[in-house]
Parts: structure tokens; C-alpha cells; sequence
């Protein structure tokens, strides 16, 4: 089967060289993919911009008019941790929307991948740890609000916790909230999701992979959902620069595999986002993103 991915040239976000975000992973990521076997079983699709009206599902309208117009405060802009420019804004309602058409396009055939999207640090009126808008948040209500799918889990592996996320969705009883992240890492006043699976520093693949698969079986035989966002954040890596976990390239890999095979056994649909990864090396950093987009292939391919 061909894989659907969900893609914008105009994704990657321009900053100044050695800041922490990888101002080009979203094209370092495409490039790689496009050089690997992988391309060739994949169908591309281009999102277009989120509209106002639509955003203010998980936004408030001020807030969305301070990105669209570049009205952020000095403070915050520090919150957000990146610069506003044309750029960011024009990016930020391409991916929110990004991710809806991934989520769409896995209701349609199982599986969809975003090279993009797990921006949950998001919330409903202001933006934090390089998340503007947040695009799981806004994936899920617009899909809730429209019938499309009745119950949806939220099934967040990267390494910080999805707080923006948890708020925003705090009182949707249709969207269950799962968060499987380092206890000891940013945010440092996390949010409630609806369940939250704290692992200490150094976890190591066998520990990991067992949290991963006790906590997804729960989630998904307790809630029972229709559909399945999976952030599929990297930052787990042992070697990422903000990520305290002790997870090498085998291990996030079978995370991947592990979690796309359980959902494609109970026939359950799954989009996955990118999420977090932090590395100063871009190649290795697009290598770690495109594990992904290959557990997606060997599972559905
Ligand atoms: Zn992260």
C-alpha cells in the first residue's frame, strides 16, 4: 500500500544559526526521505493555511492575530523561544492544518504522515517551547466538531510533556490526553493529561519499550478510541541535546514499529507527527525523523 505523507516547501523556520531548533529539519527530513527507497511507495500532499475561524477551535482569536500580524511582546516571543517573521506565521497555519490533512488522509487509508506537526507545548492564548500553534489540539477538535470520528487518543511519546495539549483539551471528553515523557525535563509545571506516564533520566530501550507498550494497550482498550494521533517526537534519543533518556537509533525505532502495528491489528487509524528532536548534526537529525515514516512503511507498506 502507498503511504500518504503530508508536506510544505515553505515548512522549515528561518532563525539564526546556532539556535537551539534546527531552522531547516522539516526539509533536512524531505530531502532524506526523498534519497530513500521509501519515496517511492509514498503519494505527497500539500496542506494550505488553517483560516481564522477555523483556528479558534483551540486558540483564542487575539492570540491568533498576534501571529498573523507579528503583535508578540518581547516576553512573549522569549516564551515562544523563537522570533516572529513572515515566515513563522505563513508556516504555523500550513502545519496546524498539515496534520488535519494527515489525520484525515489515515481515517481514509489507516495511515498518514506528517513530516511535521507535535507542536504541544501550544496553548489556547500563547505559545511556549517553539510550539506557535497547536496542531494535535486543533487536529483533533476540528475532526470532533465536524463528525468525522467520535473518540480520539492523543498518544504523545516525545520526550516533554504535552502540556498545551492537556489544558486545551482538558475538558473534551472525547479526546483522551496520554503523555509518556522524561519526569525531569521542560515543562517544569506540567499539566494533567489524562494520563500521564513520567519516566526517569537514562530509561533505557528495554524499560521504555515495555512503558510504550503496557500504556497503549490501556489507552486503547480503556478508551476505545476511533482514531489514534501519534507524536512520534525523537527528542527520546540518547544523544538528542534536550532529551535525558537513554533510547539509541534500535529502540525509537521499534517504539515506532510497536505502536503502528498494535493500531493496525485492531484496524484503528493512525496519523503520525514528527514532534521534537534536537540536534546540532542535521543529517543524523533527519535520519532520526525518518524512522517514522520507515516503521509506517515495513507496518502498512
Ligand atoms: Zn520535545
Amino acid at each position: 500500500m502507498k503511504i500518504n505523507w503530508v508536506y510544505h516547501n515553505n515548512y522549515d523556520i528561518p532563525l539564526k544559526e546556532n539556535h537551539r531548533f534546527t531552522s531547516t529539519k522539516f526539509s533536512d527530513l524531505f530531502s532524506e526521505l526523498k534519497n530513500s527507497k521509501l519515496y517511492e511507495n509514498a503519494i505527497i500532499n500539500n496542506p494550505s493555511a488553517a483560516d481564522f475561524s477555523e483556528l479558534t477551535v483551540s486558540h483564542c482569536l487575539t492570540y491568533i492575530n498576534k501571529i498573523k500580524y507579528g503583535l508578540l511582546s518581547y516576553k512573549e516571543e522569549r516564551k515562544l523561544g523563537l522570533s516572529w517573521s513572515k515566515r513563522l506565521s505563513e508556516r504555523s497555519f500550513l502545519a496546524v492544518n498539515g496534520t488535519l490533512l494527515t489525520a484525515n488522509l489515515a481515517i481514509k487509508n489507516g495511515i498518514g504522515c506528517h513530516l511535521g506537526g507535535g507542536t504541544h507545548h501550544s496553548h489556547f492564548d500563547y505559545g511556549a517551547g517553539f510550539c506557535v500553534f497547536n496542531d494535535l489540539a486543533y487536529a483533533a477538535l476540528m475532526l470532533i466538531n465536524n463528525k468525522i470520528v467520535k473518540k480520539i487518543l492523543i498518544f504523545d511519546c516525545d520526550v516533554h510533556q504535552g502540556d498545551g495539549t492537556a489544558r486545551i483539551l482538558e475538558k473534551n471528553d472525547n479526546i483522551f490526553t496520554c503523555s509518556i515523557h522524561c519526569k525531569k525535563n521542560f515543562p517544569l509545571n506540567k499539566a494533567q493529561s489524562n494520563l500521564d506516564i513520567e519516566l526517569e533520566d537514562h530509561t533505557n530501550n528495554t524499560e521504555y519499550l515495555n512503558e510504550i507498550q503496557k500504556t497503549i494497550k490501556f489507552c486503547v482498550n480503556s478508551f476505545k478510541p476511533d482514531f489514534v494521533l501519534y507524536d512520534a517526537g525523537i527528542d527520546i534519543h540518547k544523544d538528542d541535546e534536550l532529551g535525558k533518556l537513554n533510547i539509541d537509533d534500535v529502540g525509537c525505532l521499534e517504539r515506532d514499529i510497536l505502536v503502528l502495528n498494535f493500531l493496525k491489528k485492531l484496524s484503528i487509524p493512525v496519523a503520525t507527527v514528527i514532534g521534537g528532536g534536537y540536534s546540532k548534526n542535521k543529517e543524523e537529525l533527519a535520519i532520526r525523523h525518518s524512522f517514522v515514516f520507515n516503521a509506517a512503511d515495513q507496518v502498512f507498506g
